[in-house]
């Protein structure tokens, strides 16, 4: 076992870590391999009878999982990246047993016991801050999952969380099935006018694929958008939100039954760990801290929302009268994507489709980087010949400006069959000391897109929307590997589910900004810059009906927060009437009773936490960053000064303090609502 092991490229952190080298048939064995191992590490931390201190209790722990995580983050990266059947049989193989390893680490009462014993000591009390809090969020992180519970309570949670998976893993496979479930096929093209052309072709492709004349409509998010922006048949319309909003609503894949019961899971779960309610559970160590300060937050920010989206609802309305004539019936749900679709064209007559020529892929990386580079006072430079998983994978050095290593990451731009959907940033590595023995290590991080390739002579062309989520991802990576903090579980992207957005979507300021875009943004034939005109259409268009659009949010924000806190079956019955019922005071019209959007809201239902009880966080990650944002606004968008104390202050410092305190620290206050009211046009 020891041979073959230390033969297993996945048993050890190496650099440069060698992703050319790591294949299905060592998944298994190289993961059993190390929990194995951890295992028997947590087993001698435990019966470890010296006196217990940091290194022998809480750095022991942290080092007795570093490999395991360490391959666990590699396997996971190569099935988003890279999988083939055999590896993602071996990765199936071995979830749940990794899984089952995590959630069982704090129901180790001997580990329990010994990180008790070490935080009654003298060593303990005068620990530097930041072991400190290290030390104080495992003890609440234990505790949160189990560890003061007796026996029979520990069986309990075992139970509960296991039903919570099984549950929450059937909710997601129903709605995917039910999604699955439903076509629509239209011989005629007249019924589907105002589709643009390119939904058409879409269309009939689908239909193609399944052998079949026509169009096929279906409840994927493209052909749903489209239809319902587009379509002018209303009666198509209704009848495409219907079965959108109605999926995982009927038989076998009814999902509303599974909501109440992973409902009550969480609740009593929440409760036999000493919460009120699961929201005050998954929210302790998060900035929010509990769930009534989160419905606190999503209470004031719709209150400053409201008369603008009533007035957007209003205008909406007119308009349809305008075109229809006085007697135009009152606007359904399925009406207000098509209507406000109408307006924005009248408005704005704007195609973000011609921005695409002004970012070429590689000028929109370069420019993500100069802004770092700029700001944050760092260098990146290309590396060759290092292993990749792709050969499309781009790999770089980041060096401090005294030129010290700080990391190495990987861009993996494009789609491929074997790649996951979306865009992402994963960090592998994270550069914290160790013992005198290993080598010294860097950060490691990659992140990925799934942008439109190079094609027919043409570089890769992005939308906007593209181009911000590049410098997104790129401002995650940063803050996993600019990150100083010397304990692996709180350094980098290790963070509040409220906070870690924050160093990613700052990042997206600098693609609204024309003196930013002019940096990098160049006409891929002519090198002309984007037209002033085209960056104010663009941010006028995109604030079209902001009010309507935050409301939204915030409605999906506030039925999360009042399921996991408010809601009581015996007290308010059916549960998707409930729901429906808090939908309905942030929706601009009137929702039919058959309206089941939490039977298909994966968001809440479909992990066992997830971001149950934190749909606020987007919101709230919003506002931290428009607020930040402001201080590079007025003091310089490429200002040095600013940029040192953003990577000082939040960028380098992980977990290391409490999130509110680094906000503090950058901004010399609380954050404010305003700035981001302000960005969206929607300040008084
Ligand atoms: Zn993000």
């Amino acid at each position: 076992m020891t041979q073959r092991l230390a033969e297993n490229p996945l048993s050890t952190p190496t650099q440069p870590v060698p992703f050319d080298r790591i294949a299905a048939e060592h998944v298994v064995p190289g993961v059993r391999a190390l929990v194995e191992a951890s295992n028997a590490d947590l087993d001698a931390i435990g019966n470890d009878q010296s006196t217990a201190t940091y290194d022998n209790t809480l750095l022991a722990l942290e080092r007795a999982t570093e490999k395991l995580e360490y391959a666990m983050g590699l396997v996971e990266h190569l099935e988003s990246v890279a999988t083939t059947p055999e590896f993602r049989a071996a990765y199936n193989t071995i979830l749940p047993e990794v899984s089952a390893f995590w959630s069982g680490v704090p129901l180790r009462p001997a580990l329990w016991q010994r990180l008790l014993a070490f935080s009654k000591t003298a060593e303990a009390r005068e620990l530097a801050p930041t072991p400190k809090r290290f030390l104080d969020k495992t003890l609440d992180d234990f505790r949160r999952h189990g560890a003061e519970l007796d026996e029979d309570k520990k069986r309990e949670l075992r139970d509960v969380d296991q039903q919570l998976s099984q549950l929450t893993t059937r909710f997601a496979q129903q709605v995917l099935d039910a999604s699955n479930a439903f076509e629509l096929v239209i011989d005629d093209e007249a019924e589907l006018s105002g589709l643009p052309a390119s939904a058409l072709a879409a269309a009939r492709d689908s239909a193609a694929s399944k052998g079949k004349a026509g169009y096929r409509l279906t409840l994927q998010a493209p052909s749903v958008t489209a239809v319902l922006s587009y379509a002018d048949n209303a009666s198509l319309r209704k009848r495409i939100w219907s079965a959108y909003n109605q999926r995982a609503t009927e038989g076998e894949l009814d999902n509303r039954p599974l909501v109440r019961e992973i409902l009550a899971l969480r609740r009593r779960k929440a409760n036999l760990l000493g919460f009120a309610n699961f929201a005050d559970l998954v929210t302790q160590d998060r900035m929010a801290k509990d769930g009534k300060t989160a419905q606190e937050f999503v209470a004031a920010l719709s209150e400053r929302t409201r008369a603008a989206f009533e007035r957007e609802t209003a205008e909406l309305f007119a308009f349809r009268r305008e075109l229809e004539g006085p007697e135009s019936s009152p606007l359904a749900p399925w009406d207000v994507g098509y209507y406000s679709e109408k307006l924005r064209r009248s408005l704005y007559d704007f195609d973000e489709e011609e921005l695409r020529a002004f970012f070429p892929a590689e000028r929109v990386l370069g420019g993500a980087f100069d802004v770092a580079k700029q700001l944050f006072g760092i260098q990146i430079e290309p590396l060759t010949d290092m292993p990749v998983w792709n050969r499309d994978v781009q790999a770089y050095r980041i060096l401090d400006d005294d030129g010290s290593a700080l990391g190495v990451f990987y861009v993996d731009l494009y789609p491929r069959e074997n790649k996951r959907d979306g865009a992402w940033m994963h960090g592998l590595l994270n550069a914290v000391p160790s013992p005198a023995t290993e080598p010294p290590q860097t950060h490691v991080a990659l992140f990925c897109s799934n942008a439109n390739p190079p094609a027919g002579g043409k570089p890769s062309l992005m939308n906007h929307r593209e181009v911000e989520t590049i410098f997104h991802e790129f401002g995650h990576l940063l803050h996993h590997c600019l990150s100083k903090v010397p304990v692996r579980s709180l350094a980098g992207t290790r963070v509040a589910q409220d906070f870690v957005e924050l160093p990613s979507q700052i990042m997206e300021n600098w693609c609204s900004e024309k003196t930013a875009l002019d940096t990098f943004a160049a006409h891929y034939e002519t090198g002309a810059p984007v037209p002033a005109m085209m960056v104010d259409r663009l941010i006028r268009a995109r604030n079209f009906r902001a009010a309507s659009a935050q409301m939204r949010q915030l409605g999906f924000a506030a039925v999360d927060l009042a399921l996991h806190i408010d809601y009581s079956p015996e007290r308010d019955g059916d549960v998707n009437a409930y729901a429906n019922s808090v939908l309905q005071g942030y929706a601009p019209t009137k929702f039919p009773e058959s309206y089941a959007l939490i039977a298909s809201f994966n968001h809440l239902f479909s992990h066992s936490v997830g971001y149950a009880a934190g749909y606020y966080s987007y919101k709230w990650a919003e506002v931290l960053d428009a607020d930040a944002f402001t201080r590079f606004k007025s003091e310089g968008l490429f200002n040095r000064r600013v940029g040192v104390a953003f990577r000082e202050h939040v960028l380098s410092q992980g977990d290391a303090e409490d999130p509110m305190q680094l906000f503090k620290a950058f901004m010399g206050r609380e954050p404010r609502l305003e700035p981001m009211m302000e960005r969206q046009g929607l300040a008084p």
